[in-house]
């Protein structure tokens, strides 16, 4: 599996629509300071589900869209597509390309898509669970990260190895069966008083 494009549009200082090939071997992105090279990153994590409008180095998630100039007045929706070569299968879905699509609107509205059909958040995050993409994943190693893993807890770096080690989609399903089985023991327990009252 490989980045193959990149698609943004409206997305902070990207008005126009941009596509960015991502060919194989090393792609690297230079400009002048400000010219948007970090809001490239910020259009990757955001379109694989950041919710952080503080990491994506803004105040409030209407900060990603485009905010207008002095000639071009503000959008109302910025919208980011990152598609995936997956010949291999790595993601577990039975396409050869999977584009995986964000938008939001000024009202705050948001829409997810997994090849252009609408889906929810946790859908994209679970897609890419123990790939190492994803928001909270190893593949985007922002300004400052190598030192902070260097310097975290280690049951904070554990993370990024289970993630590697693809244990996480395990651990994540367990919480969840965890939670249910709370929830049905709750449920037992109402029942069982109901039950009492009756007899
Ligand atoms: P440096 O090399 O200094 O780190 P950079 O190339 O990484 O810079 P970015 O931080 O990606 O630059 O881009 C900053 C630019 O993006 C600023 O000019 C800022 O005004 C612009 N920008 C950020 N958010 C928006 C927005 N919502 N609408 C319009 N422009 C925006």
């Amino acid at each position: 599996m490989h980045l193959k494009r990149l698609e943004v549009q409206g997305f902070k200082s990207f008005a126009e629509k941009i596509v960015l090939e991502f060919n194989s071997g090393i792609t690297a992105v230079v400009g002048p300071n400000g010219s948007g090279k970090s809001n490239i990153s910020d259009a990757i994590r955001w379109v694989l589900g950041e919710q952080s409008a503080k990491t994506l180095r803004g105040g409030k998630m209407e900060d990603v869209i485009f905010a207008g100039t002095e000639h071009r007045k503000p959008l109302g929706f910025a919208e980011v597509s990152l598609c995936f070569d997956n010949t291999d299968r790595t993601l577990p879905i039975d396409y050869s390309e999977v584009i995986v699509t964000r938008r939001v609107y000024r009202s705050g509205e948001s829409e997810y898509k997994i090849n252009k059909t609408n889906c929810r958040l946790k859908d994209i995050t679970e897609l890419f669970l123990d790939t190492g993409i994803g928001k909270d994943g190893y593949s985007i190693i922002g300004q400052g990260r190598v030192d902070e893993i260097l310097s975290t807890k280690s049951e904070e770096r554990r993370h990024i190895f289970e993630e590697a080690s693809g244990i996480m989609k395990y651990k994540i399903k367990k919480q969840e069966a965890e939670k249910k089985l709370e929830m049905t023991s709750q449920n037992l327990l109402r029942i069982n008083d109901i039950i009492l009252e009756l007899e």
